[in-house]
């Protein structure tokens, strides 16, 4: 009988798993530590709940704010879509330690089978792949397999056994911080995002709030790994009001690929989530897409399970991805070109996003996880919003500047 091996039981391995056992395949779910906690913001979108029938228990807190801060404007408004629906326009709040471990025993108890292992390398043959894997105890295991499903994050050794290329990763960092009642107050439905070369040069930094505490980062691209220390210890001390008096219980650091890999699919095995590069540029958002990616390469994997070969494969999943989320992808990587890389291009953002249009937009992206365009008028508005925007901030942030002698 046809085996299935997934590297990586976080979010995106689990989901391939519960996929492969519901489609019939067998099935073996390797991980490196069972007690890993994957470094996470944990903002998902509730259509992840719908998609693969996940219990709202999962959730910890359900946003309904969202913040965005930029160093001169502050701007807050509601989590709705163009058609308000108070069932699902929020943003769940999850802790990966919860939300993961559900998602994996139930591949579980669907049927597959969880080795606690690090795979060390993977050889293709022409009949099937042989997976070599180090157990706790430094004991070297192998398996034969069909085909294997590449779910093993920024680091992938899968992608290395294959000879690909590392990513362009941006690094994020992150502490969480219990505070006290009163503080958690304000984060109760609350989500912000903080623009600016302090906490952020290139991407941004985040407050998200958990069940009793709340997740404080920073993102920062490329080369600017011993920075984060600093930009994050910045981000604390700006919102020192928020979180005074919090007690710091966890610091969190791990890369994020910034570059979707120019193939998904290669012969007998498919690489999904960060593995293949497909977190969103502006947001950093990777939970929902490698849970997306997982299932589409599980049921790719299977349609073509007597010949995995690499043509099959992008057949079934590469081109079928691109040609659900390629517009997601280009509009989300031109919008961080434009948005977070100096103060005025941060001064538009956040103005921007106090037009109601451009909030229903957003929303509408990040609810449904497709970007359809805008009717004209809507487009036409909000060019013509934009430059505004731009004119006038551009002329205020030139009187800041200091003249020169
Ligand atoms: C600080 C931070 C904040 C983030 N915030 C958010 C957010 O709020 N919302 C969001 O959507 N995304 C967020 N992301 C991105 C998100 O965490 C990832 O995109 C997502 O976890 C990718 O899932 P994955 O299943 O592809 O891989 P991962 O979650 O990275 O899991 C890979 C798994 O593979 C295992 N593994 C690795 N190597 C091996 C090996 N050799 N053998 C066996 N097992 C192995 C690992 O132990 C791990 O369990 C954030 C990322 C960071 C770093």
């Amino acid at each position: 009988m046809a085996k299935v091996l997934v590297v990586g039981a976080s979010v995106g391995g689990s989901i391939a798993a519960n996929t492969l056992r519901d489609l019939g395949v067998d099935t073996i779910l390797l991980e490196r530590d069972l007690n890993y906690v994957k470094p996470c913001g944990g903002a998902v979108p509730p259509r992840a709940f719908t998609d693969w029938n996940l219990p709202h228990t999962l959730i910890d807190r359900k946003v309904t704010i969202a913040v965005v801060c930029s160093p001169r404007h502050y701007t807050e408004f509601p989590v709705a879509s163009s058609v308000p629906n108070p069932e699902t326009d929020f943003i769940a709040m999850v802790r990966r330690e919860k939300f993961d471990r559900y998602i994996r025993e139930r591949a579980v108890d669907k049927g597959a089978e969880l080795i606690e292992g690090k795979l060390e390398r993977l050889e293709v043959t022409p009949k099937g792949v042989r997976a070599v894997y180090e157990d706790r105890r430094q004991k070297t295991h192998t398996l034969e397999v069909d085909a294997v499903i590449g779910a093993d994050g920024a680091y992938s050794t899968v992608a290395r056994s294959l000879g690909l290329p590392r990513l362009p990763m941006a690094i994020a960092y992150q502490e969480r911080i219990r505070l006290p009642e009163r503080l958690m107050e304000y984060w109760h439905e609350r989500a912000a995002l903080y623009l600016g070369d302090d906490v952020s040069p290139d991407l941004y930094a985040w407050v998200f709030p958990k069940y009793d505490h709340v997740a404080a980062g920073i993102g920062a691209g490329a080369g600017r790994t011993q920075a984060a220390r600093q930009l994050l210890a910045n981000l604390k001390h700006k919102l020192r009001d928020q979180l005074a008096g919090g007690e710091s219980v966890k610091f969190e650091a791990h890369h994020l690929p910034m570059h979707p890999r120019k193939h998904l699919s290669y012969d007998r095995v498919a690489l999904i989530g960060d593995a293949a590069g497909l977190v969103q540029q502006t947001s950093g958002e990777g939970i929902y897409w490698a849970m997306r990616s997982g299932e589409m390469a599980a049921r790719a994997i299977v349609k073509h399970i007597d010949a995995p070969t690499a043509a099959n494969l992008r057949r079934d999943y590469d081109r079928l991805w691109w040609r659900a989320y390629r517009p997601t992808y280009l509009f989300l990587a031109f919008l961080q070109r434009i948005s977070y890389n100096s103060d005025l291009q941060r001064e538009i953002f956040a103005h921007m996003c106090d037009d109601p249009d451009v909030q229903r937009l957003t929303f509408d992206g990040y609810l449904t996880k497709h970007i359809a365009p805008a009717p004209l008028h809507v487009q036409l508005r909000i060019t013509a919003h934009w430059i505004g925007t731009a004119l006038r901030e551009w002329r205020r942030l030139r009187q800041l500047k200091p003249a020169h002698a």
